[in-house]
């Protein structure tokens, strides 16, 4: 067993691999030169904690020497020799498989700015890009962040938190466009407010210019900023080119079954850098970019490469930590029709959206610290029964969601 890939879903596979009963070799490649570490913290504690820090590991090289995990750190692998069924690596080596795990993951997507990486626009993906950004928070610092999503706003909120002087652009009307309703979208443009950031929506960035050790953005507004760091966080893509040159099928990410099969079916693929079509939306074919999912769908990929025939229907669920706020989403917000609001006596609002025949395809909150977990694992499991509630009985807090589910078949 072969596992290219070595984030998230690419070491949690290889755990599961021997978990779900593997007793044969079993190798695990991965790009950095460390072992896997987690990448929530990284716009998190690590830009806000009162030293640098090692990136958390999720395994270290005893936890891989004791799981029999022989992982080859720094090294890409380059092909898939599918005829012979092997992996080429980037010096040339090969290594044999039966059955191959692509676990390649996304990467950031680039500014469309000539010149935009020359001028020293800064992405966060690595630890060690984490650790270059860090650095540059320094109060009273002016930090640009291009993109109001997942990524810049958590920076936004970590750089305001160190005492930077925070601006957002975001070429969408709102932000966290993807993944969040308006309404929760509304709640976190307020706190950053608040907090001192100057947020400007339906914004794009037409130049950058470097001008005395700064950086000049044109805004397509016509105004211009003056940052000492530009960050952009504008999205992600799929990192595919592996699969495409071992020509197997490509669709917004490395193009997999429910079962996480490729095109052949000796290779998965599972994480950010795949889609499938999701039982649970109709059969949409989707592609998320989520740590839980990374996880989970390493899990499954793992069993499904040993004969499981595991169907992965798990729901999507999503959360972001900015100041004191934490946003839960789970499953996909787009995806509903009608929006049904819970307004819990201690202020917290959970907000659901139903699809037309009524089924509930999704649940929000965002409140200080975990107050809405709760109620939104719970509606994790209602959206995994394909639970049709009443909307008048979703939105009463009285009646609780747990007793919602008891009324629902497995
Ligand atoms: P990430 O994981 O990078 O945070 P998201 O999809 O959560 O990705 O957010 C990316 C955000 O960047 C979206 O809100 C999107 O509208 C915004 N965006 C995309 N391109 C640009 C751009 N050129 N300038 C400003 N914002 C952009």
């Amino acid at each position: 067993m072969v596992v290219v890939g070595g984030g998230e879903c690419g070491a949690r596979a290889a755990f599961a691999l021997r978990e779900a009963g593997w007793n044969g070799p079993l190798t695990l490649v991965g790009a950095e030169a460390v072992p896997p570490y987690e990448r929530p913290p990284l716009s998190k504690s690590m830009m806000t904690g009162p030293h640098a820090s090692a990136p958390a590991t999720i395994c270290d090289a005893e936890m891989l020497r004791n799981g029999g995990i022989d992982f080859i750190a720094g090294t890409t692998a380059t092909d898939i020799d599918r005829d012979n069924h092997e992996v080429v690596l980037a010096h040339g080596r090969r290594i044999a498989y039966r059955r191959l795990l692509v676990a390649t993951g996304a990467t950031a997507r680039p500014l469309p700015i000539p010149g935009a990486a020359a001028d020293g626009v800064r992405y966060l993906r690595s630890h060690s890009d984490a650790l270059a950004l860090r650095d540059r928070l320094r109060p009273g610092a002016r930090i640009g962040v291009i993109g109001g999503g997942f990524i810049g706003l958590e920076l936004a909120a970590s750089a305001t938190l160190r005492g930077c002087a925070v601006t957002v652009v975001e070429l969408a009307p709102r932000l966290m466009s993807r993944g969040t309703t308006p309404q929760i979208a509304a709640v976190v443009a307020a706190r950053h407010e608040r907090a001192g950031v100057d947020v400007r929506c339906g914004t794009g960035v037409a130049r950058l210019e470097r001008r005395d050790g700064a950086t000049l953005l044109g805004l397509t507004t016509g105004e211009t900023l003056l940052c000492d760091t530009v960050v952009a966080g504008i999205g992600a893509v799929p990192e595919t080119a592996l699969a495409h040159k071992a020509g197997l099928a490509v669709d917004n990410g490395v193009r997999v079954d429910t079962r996480l099969t490729t095109s052949d079916p000796d290779v998965f693929a599972a994480g950010d850098c795949c889609s499938w079509p999701h039982p649970l939306y109709g059969g949409r074919r989707i592609r998320l970019e989520s740590w839980r999912n990374a996880r989970d769908q390493g899990g499954a990929a793992a069993r499904n490469m040993l004969g499981a025939d595991e169907p992965f229907a798990t729901v999507p669920w999503f959360w972001s930590d900015q100041y004191d706020l934490t946003l839960h989403i789970a499953g996909l917000p787009d995806a509903a029709t009608t929006e049904v609001v819970r307004r819990r006596h201690d202020g917290v609002e959970i907000r659901f959206g139903l699809g037309p025949d009524g089924r509930l395809l999704t649940a929000s909150a965002i409140g200080t610290e975990s107050a809405a977990a709760r109620d939104i694992r719970l509606a994790e499991l209602l959206i995994a029964r394909r639970a049709t509630p009443h909307p008048t009985t979703l939105a009463d807090p009285t009646v609780s969601l747990k007793a919602l589910l008891r009324q629902e078949p497995h």
